[in-house]
């Protein structure tokens, strides 16, 4: 039967009407209220139930979670806070919900709760409000790029490159688990692997990316990354999703600028786009912060947090005066943070990164020209460093209560120069033999980024763990559905 979204109902401009909405019972009251949603919408219609009308088996199957079909009338609501509601002549039970054992009954749940049912935890409006957000922030992201003329490539989910080289890889089997090859000492044979080749599963797109951005100008990859992070913390999935832009002709600056206003189209996109799952977050975010002390708590809503980084410029401070910064504020003093960084050349914690946009700058950060060392093996030499204190043109772009967002950098296009570099790593220039073509036909400077979806929807929604932003994370010791 034909039936009309919720959101449409809700939305509409015409009362007195024949209408029939299909959808989960959220919540049945008094023997007649249904509260019902379709997922269209954070807002349920109240469905008004004639129950003298309605025999006692039908009313006793209306419960949480059962799916129902409704057909009435669109009336002006009399109830606060809704516009329109359902005065129903028929309803009929698609699918019983057993209310007993259904464990999204309408109260709070912790989040740790919600996590073991990730199935079922879409059922309730915080997780409807992000997995819509998320949906949104997806579409705004290939919208940005094909209205600037980016070509999306999809770049191989099966690789034989690292190129982070962290070493943070899922190996890939092609043969069946007992017919593992082995060698002599009974260790996998991974030579023999993959039809005679090791493989691992995708930690970046960019080699490949690069390989396009050199023929067609700009590009951008947009999916599935796999780290074998082996760590529990609130901002690391093992498999997380990644835009990774690539161009061709430009430099650092360049690469700023793009990721800048790349940021601010999404998020800007977001709030015009999702105005009612946004306002829920916020709210429930706010009665959150209502349960901390009166000093931890955040001086700033989330449409508030949202706006002040579309409206500000990002602050662009380079990592030597980042780590002076840091050194001045290294308080002497017992303090409940240290952020005291030992030396230039020390990889930044993400305690300093918060300092320094959380208290320091007060605003979102792009720190730049990171000591070489501490950087991956493609990035582009500065020139004239120091000896002992060479720079690569990276740039990590730093979120409030994120920490890092972006990693990029110009790439370093002299292919003398980055052989060299990859000798003094142990990488072997006979594997990476198609990377450097890159470089040996029509090189040219080029940059790109990447950027972690999940950190951005986990930021635009104001949730405090990457796992409540992806359907289903996977982390150690989480991969049952
Ligand atoms: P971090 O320092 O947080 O571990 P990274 O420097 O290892 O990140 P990059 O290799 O620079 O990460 O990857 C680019 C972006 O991908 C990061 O800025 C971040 O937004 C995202 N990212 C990296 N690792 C993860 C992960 N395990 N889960 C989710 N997002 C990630
Ligand atoms: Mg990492
Ligand atoms: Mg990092
Ligand atoms: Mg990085």
């Amino acid at each position: 039967m034909k039936h009309t979204k919720v959101k449409d109902l809700l939305n509409s401009t015409k009362t007195l009407q024949e209408v029939t909405a299909k959808g989960w019972v959220r919540t049945f009251r008094n023997n007649q209220f249904i509260a019902l949603n379709d997922g269209s919408t954070i807002h349920n219609i109240q469905c008004v139930v004639d129950f003298e009308n309605t025999p006692e088996t039908t009313l006793k199957r209306i419960t949480t979670g059962a799916a129902i079909c409704v057909s009435g009338e669109l009336v002006e609501s009399q109830g606060a806070g809704q516009k329109y509601e359902i005065q129903v002549k028929k309803l009929e039970i698609l699918g019983d919900s057993d209310a007993e054992k259904f464990p999204m009954q309408p109260k709070k749940h912790s989040l740790e709760f919600l996590r073991e049912n990730a199935h079922l935890r879409v059922r309730t409006n915080a997780f409807g409000a992000i997995m819509r957000v998320r949906s949104v922030l997806s579409f705004a992201v290939h919208q940005y790029f094909q209205q600037k003329g980016f070509v999306y490539v999809n770049t191989p989910i099966i690789t034989g490159s690292d190129a982070e080289g962290a070493g943070e890889m899922f190996q890939v089997s092609a043969l069946p688990f007992d017919n593992t090859p082995r060698t002599e000492e009974g260790k996998v044979n991974y030579k023999e692997d993959f039809f005679g080749k090791q493989t691992n599963l995708t930690v970046s797109g960019q080699l490949e990316a690069e390989t396009y951005a050199m023929a067609l100008g700009q590009v951008y990859t947009f999916g599935p990354t796999f780290r074998a992070e082996n760590s529990n913390t609130s901002r690391h999935l093992a498999e997380f999703w990644m835009i990774e832009p690539e161009v061709a002709f430009n430099d650092l600056a360049d690469n700023m600028d793009l990721a800048e206003d790349f940021i601010k189209y999404v998020i800007k996109y977001a709030v015009d786009h999702c105005a009612d799952d946004l306002k829920f977050l916020e709210t429930r975010l706010a009665d959150e912060e209502k349960q901390k002390p009166q000093a931890e708590r955040s001086e700033m809503s989330l449409l508030e947090k949202l706006n002040f980084v579309l409206d500000n410029n990002f602050k662009r401070v380079s990592y030597t005066e980042a780590i002076d910064i840091l050194k001045d504020s290294t308080p002497n003093k017992k303090k409940k943070f240290q952020y005291l960084i030992e030396e230039w050349g020390a990889d930044l914690q993400s305690e300093h990164e918060r300092f320094l946009v959380e208290k320091h700058f007060k605003s979102p950060v792009i720190l730049f020209d990171y000591p070489a060392k501490i950087k991956a093996f493609y990035m582009r030499l500065n020139d004239n460093t120091e000896p002992g204190k060479e720079t690569v043109r990276a740039m990590d772009i730093l979120f409030p209560g994120i920490g890092e967002i972006v990693g990029g950098s110009q790439r370093e296009e002299r292919l003398d120069v980055l052989i060299e570099k990859m000798k003094t790593l142990g990488i072997d220039e006979e594997e990476l033999w198609w990377y450097l073509d890159t470089r040996r036909f029509g090189t040219a400077v080029h940059s790109g980024f990447g950027l972690g979806f999940e950190r951005l929807v986990l930021f635009v929604t104001g949730m405090g763990n990457i796992r409540d932003v992806i359907p289903f994370p996977r982390t150690p010791q989480n991969a049952e559905f």
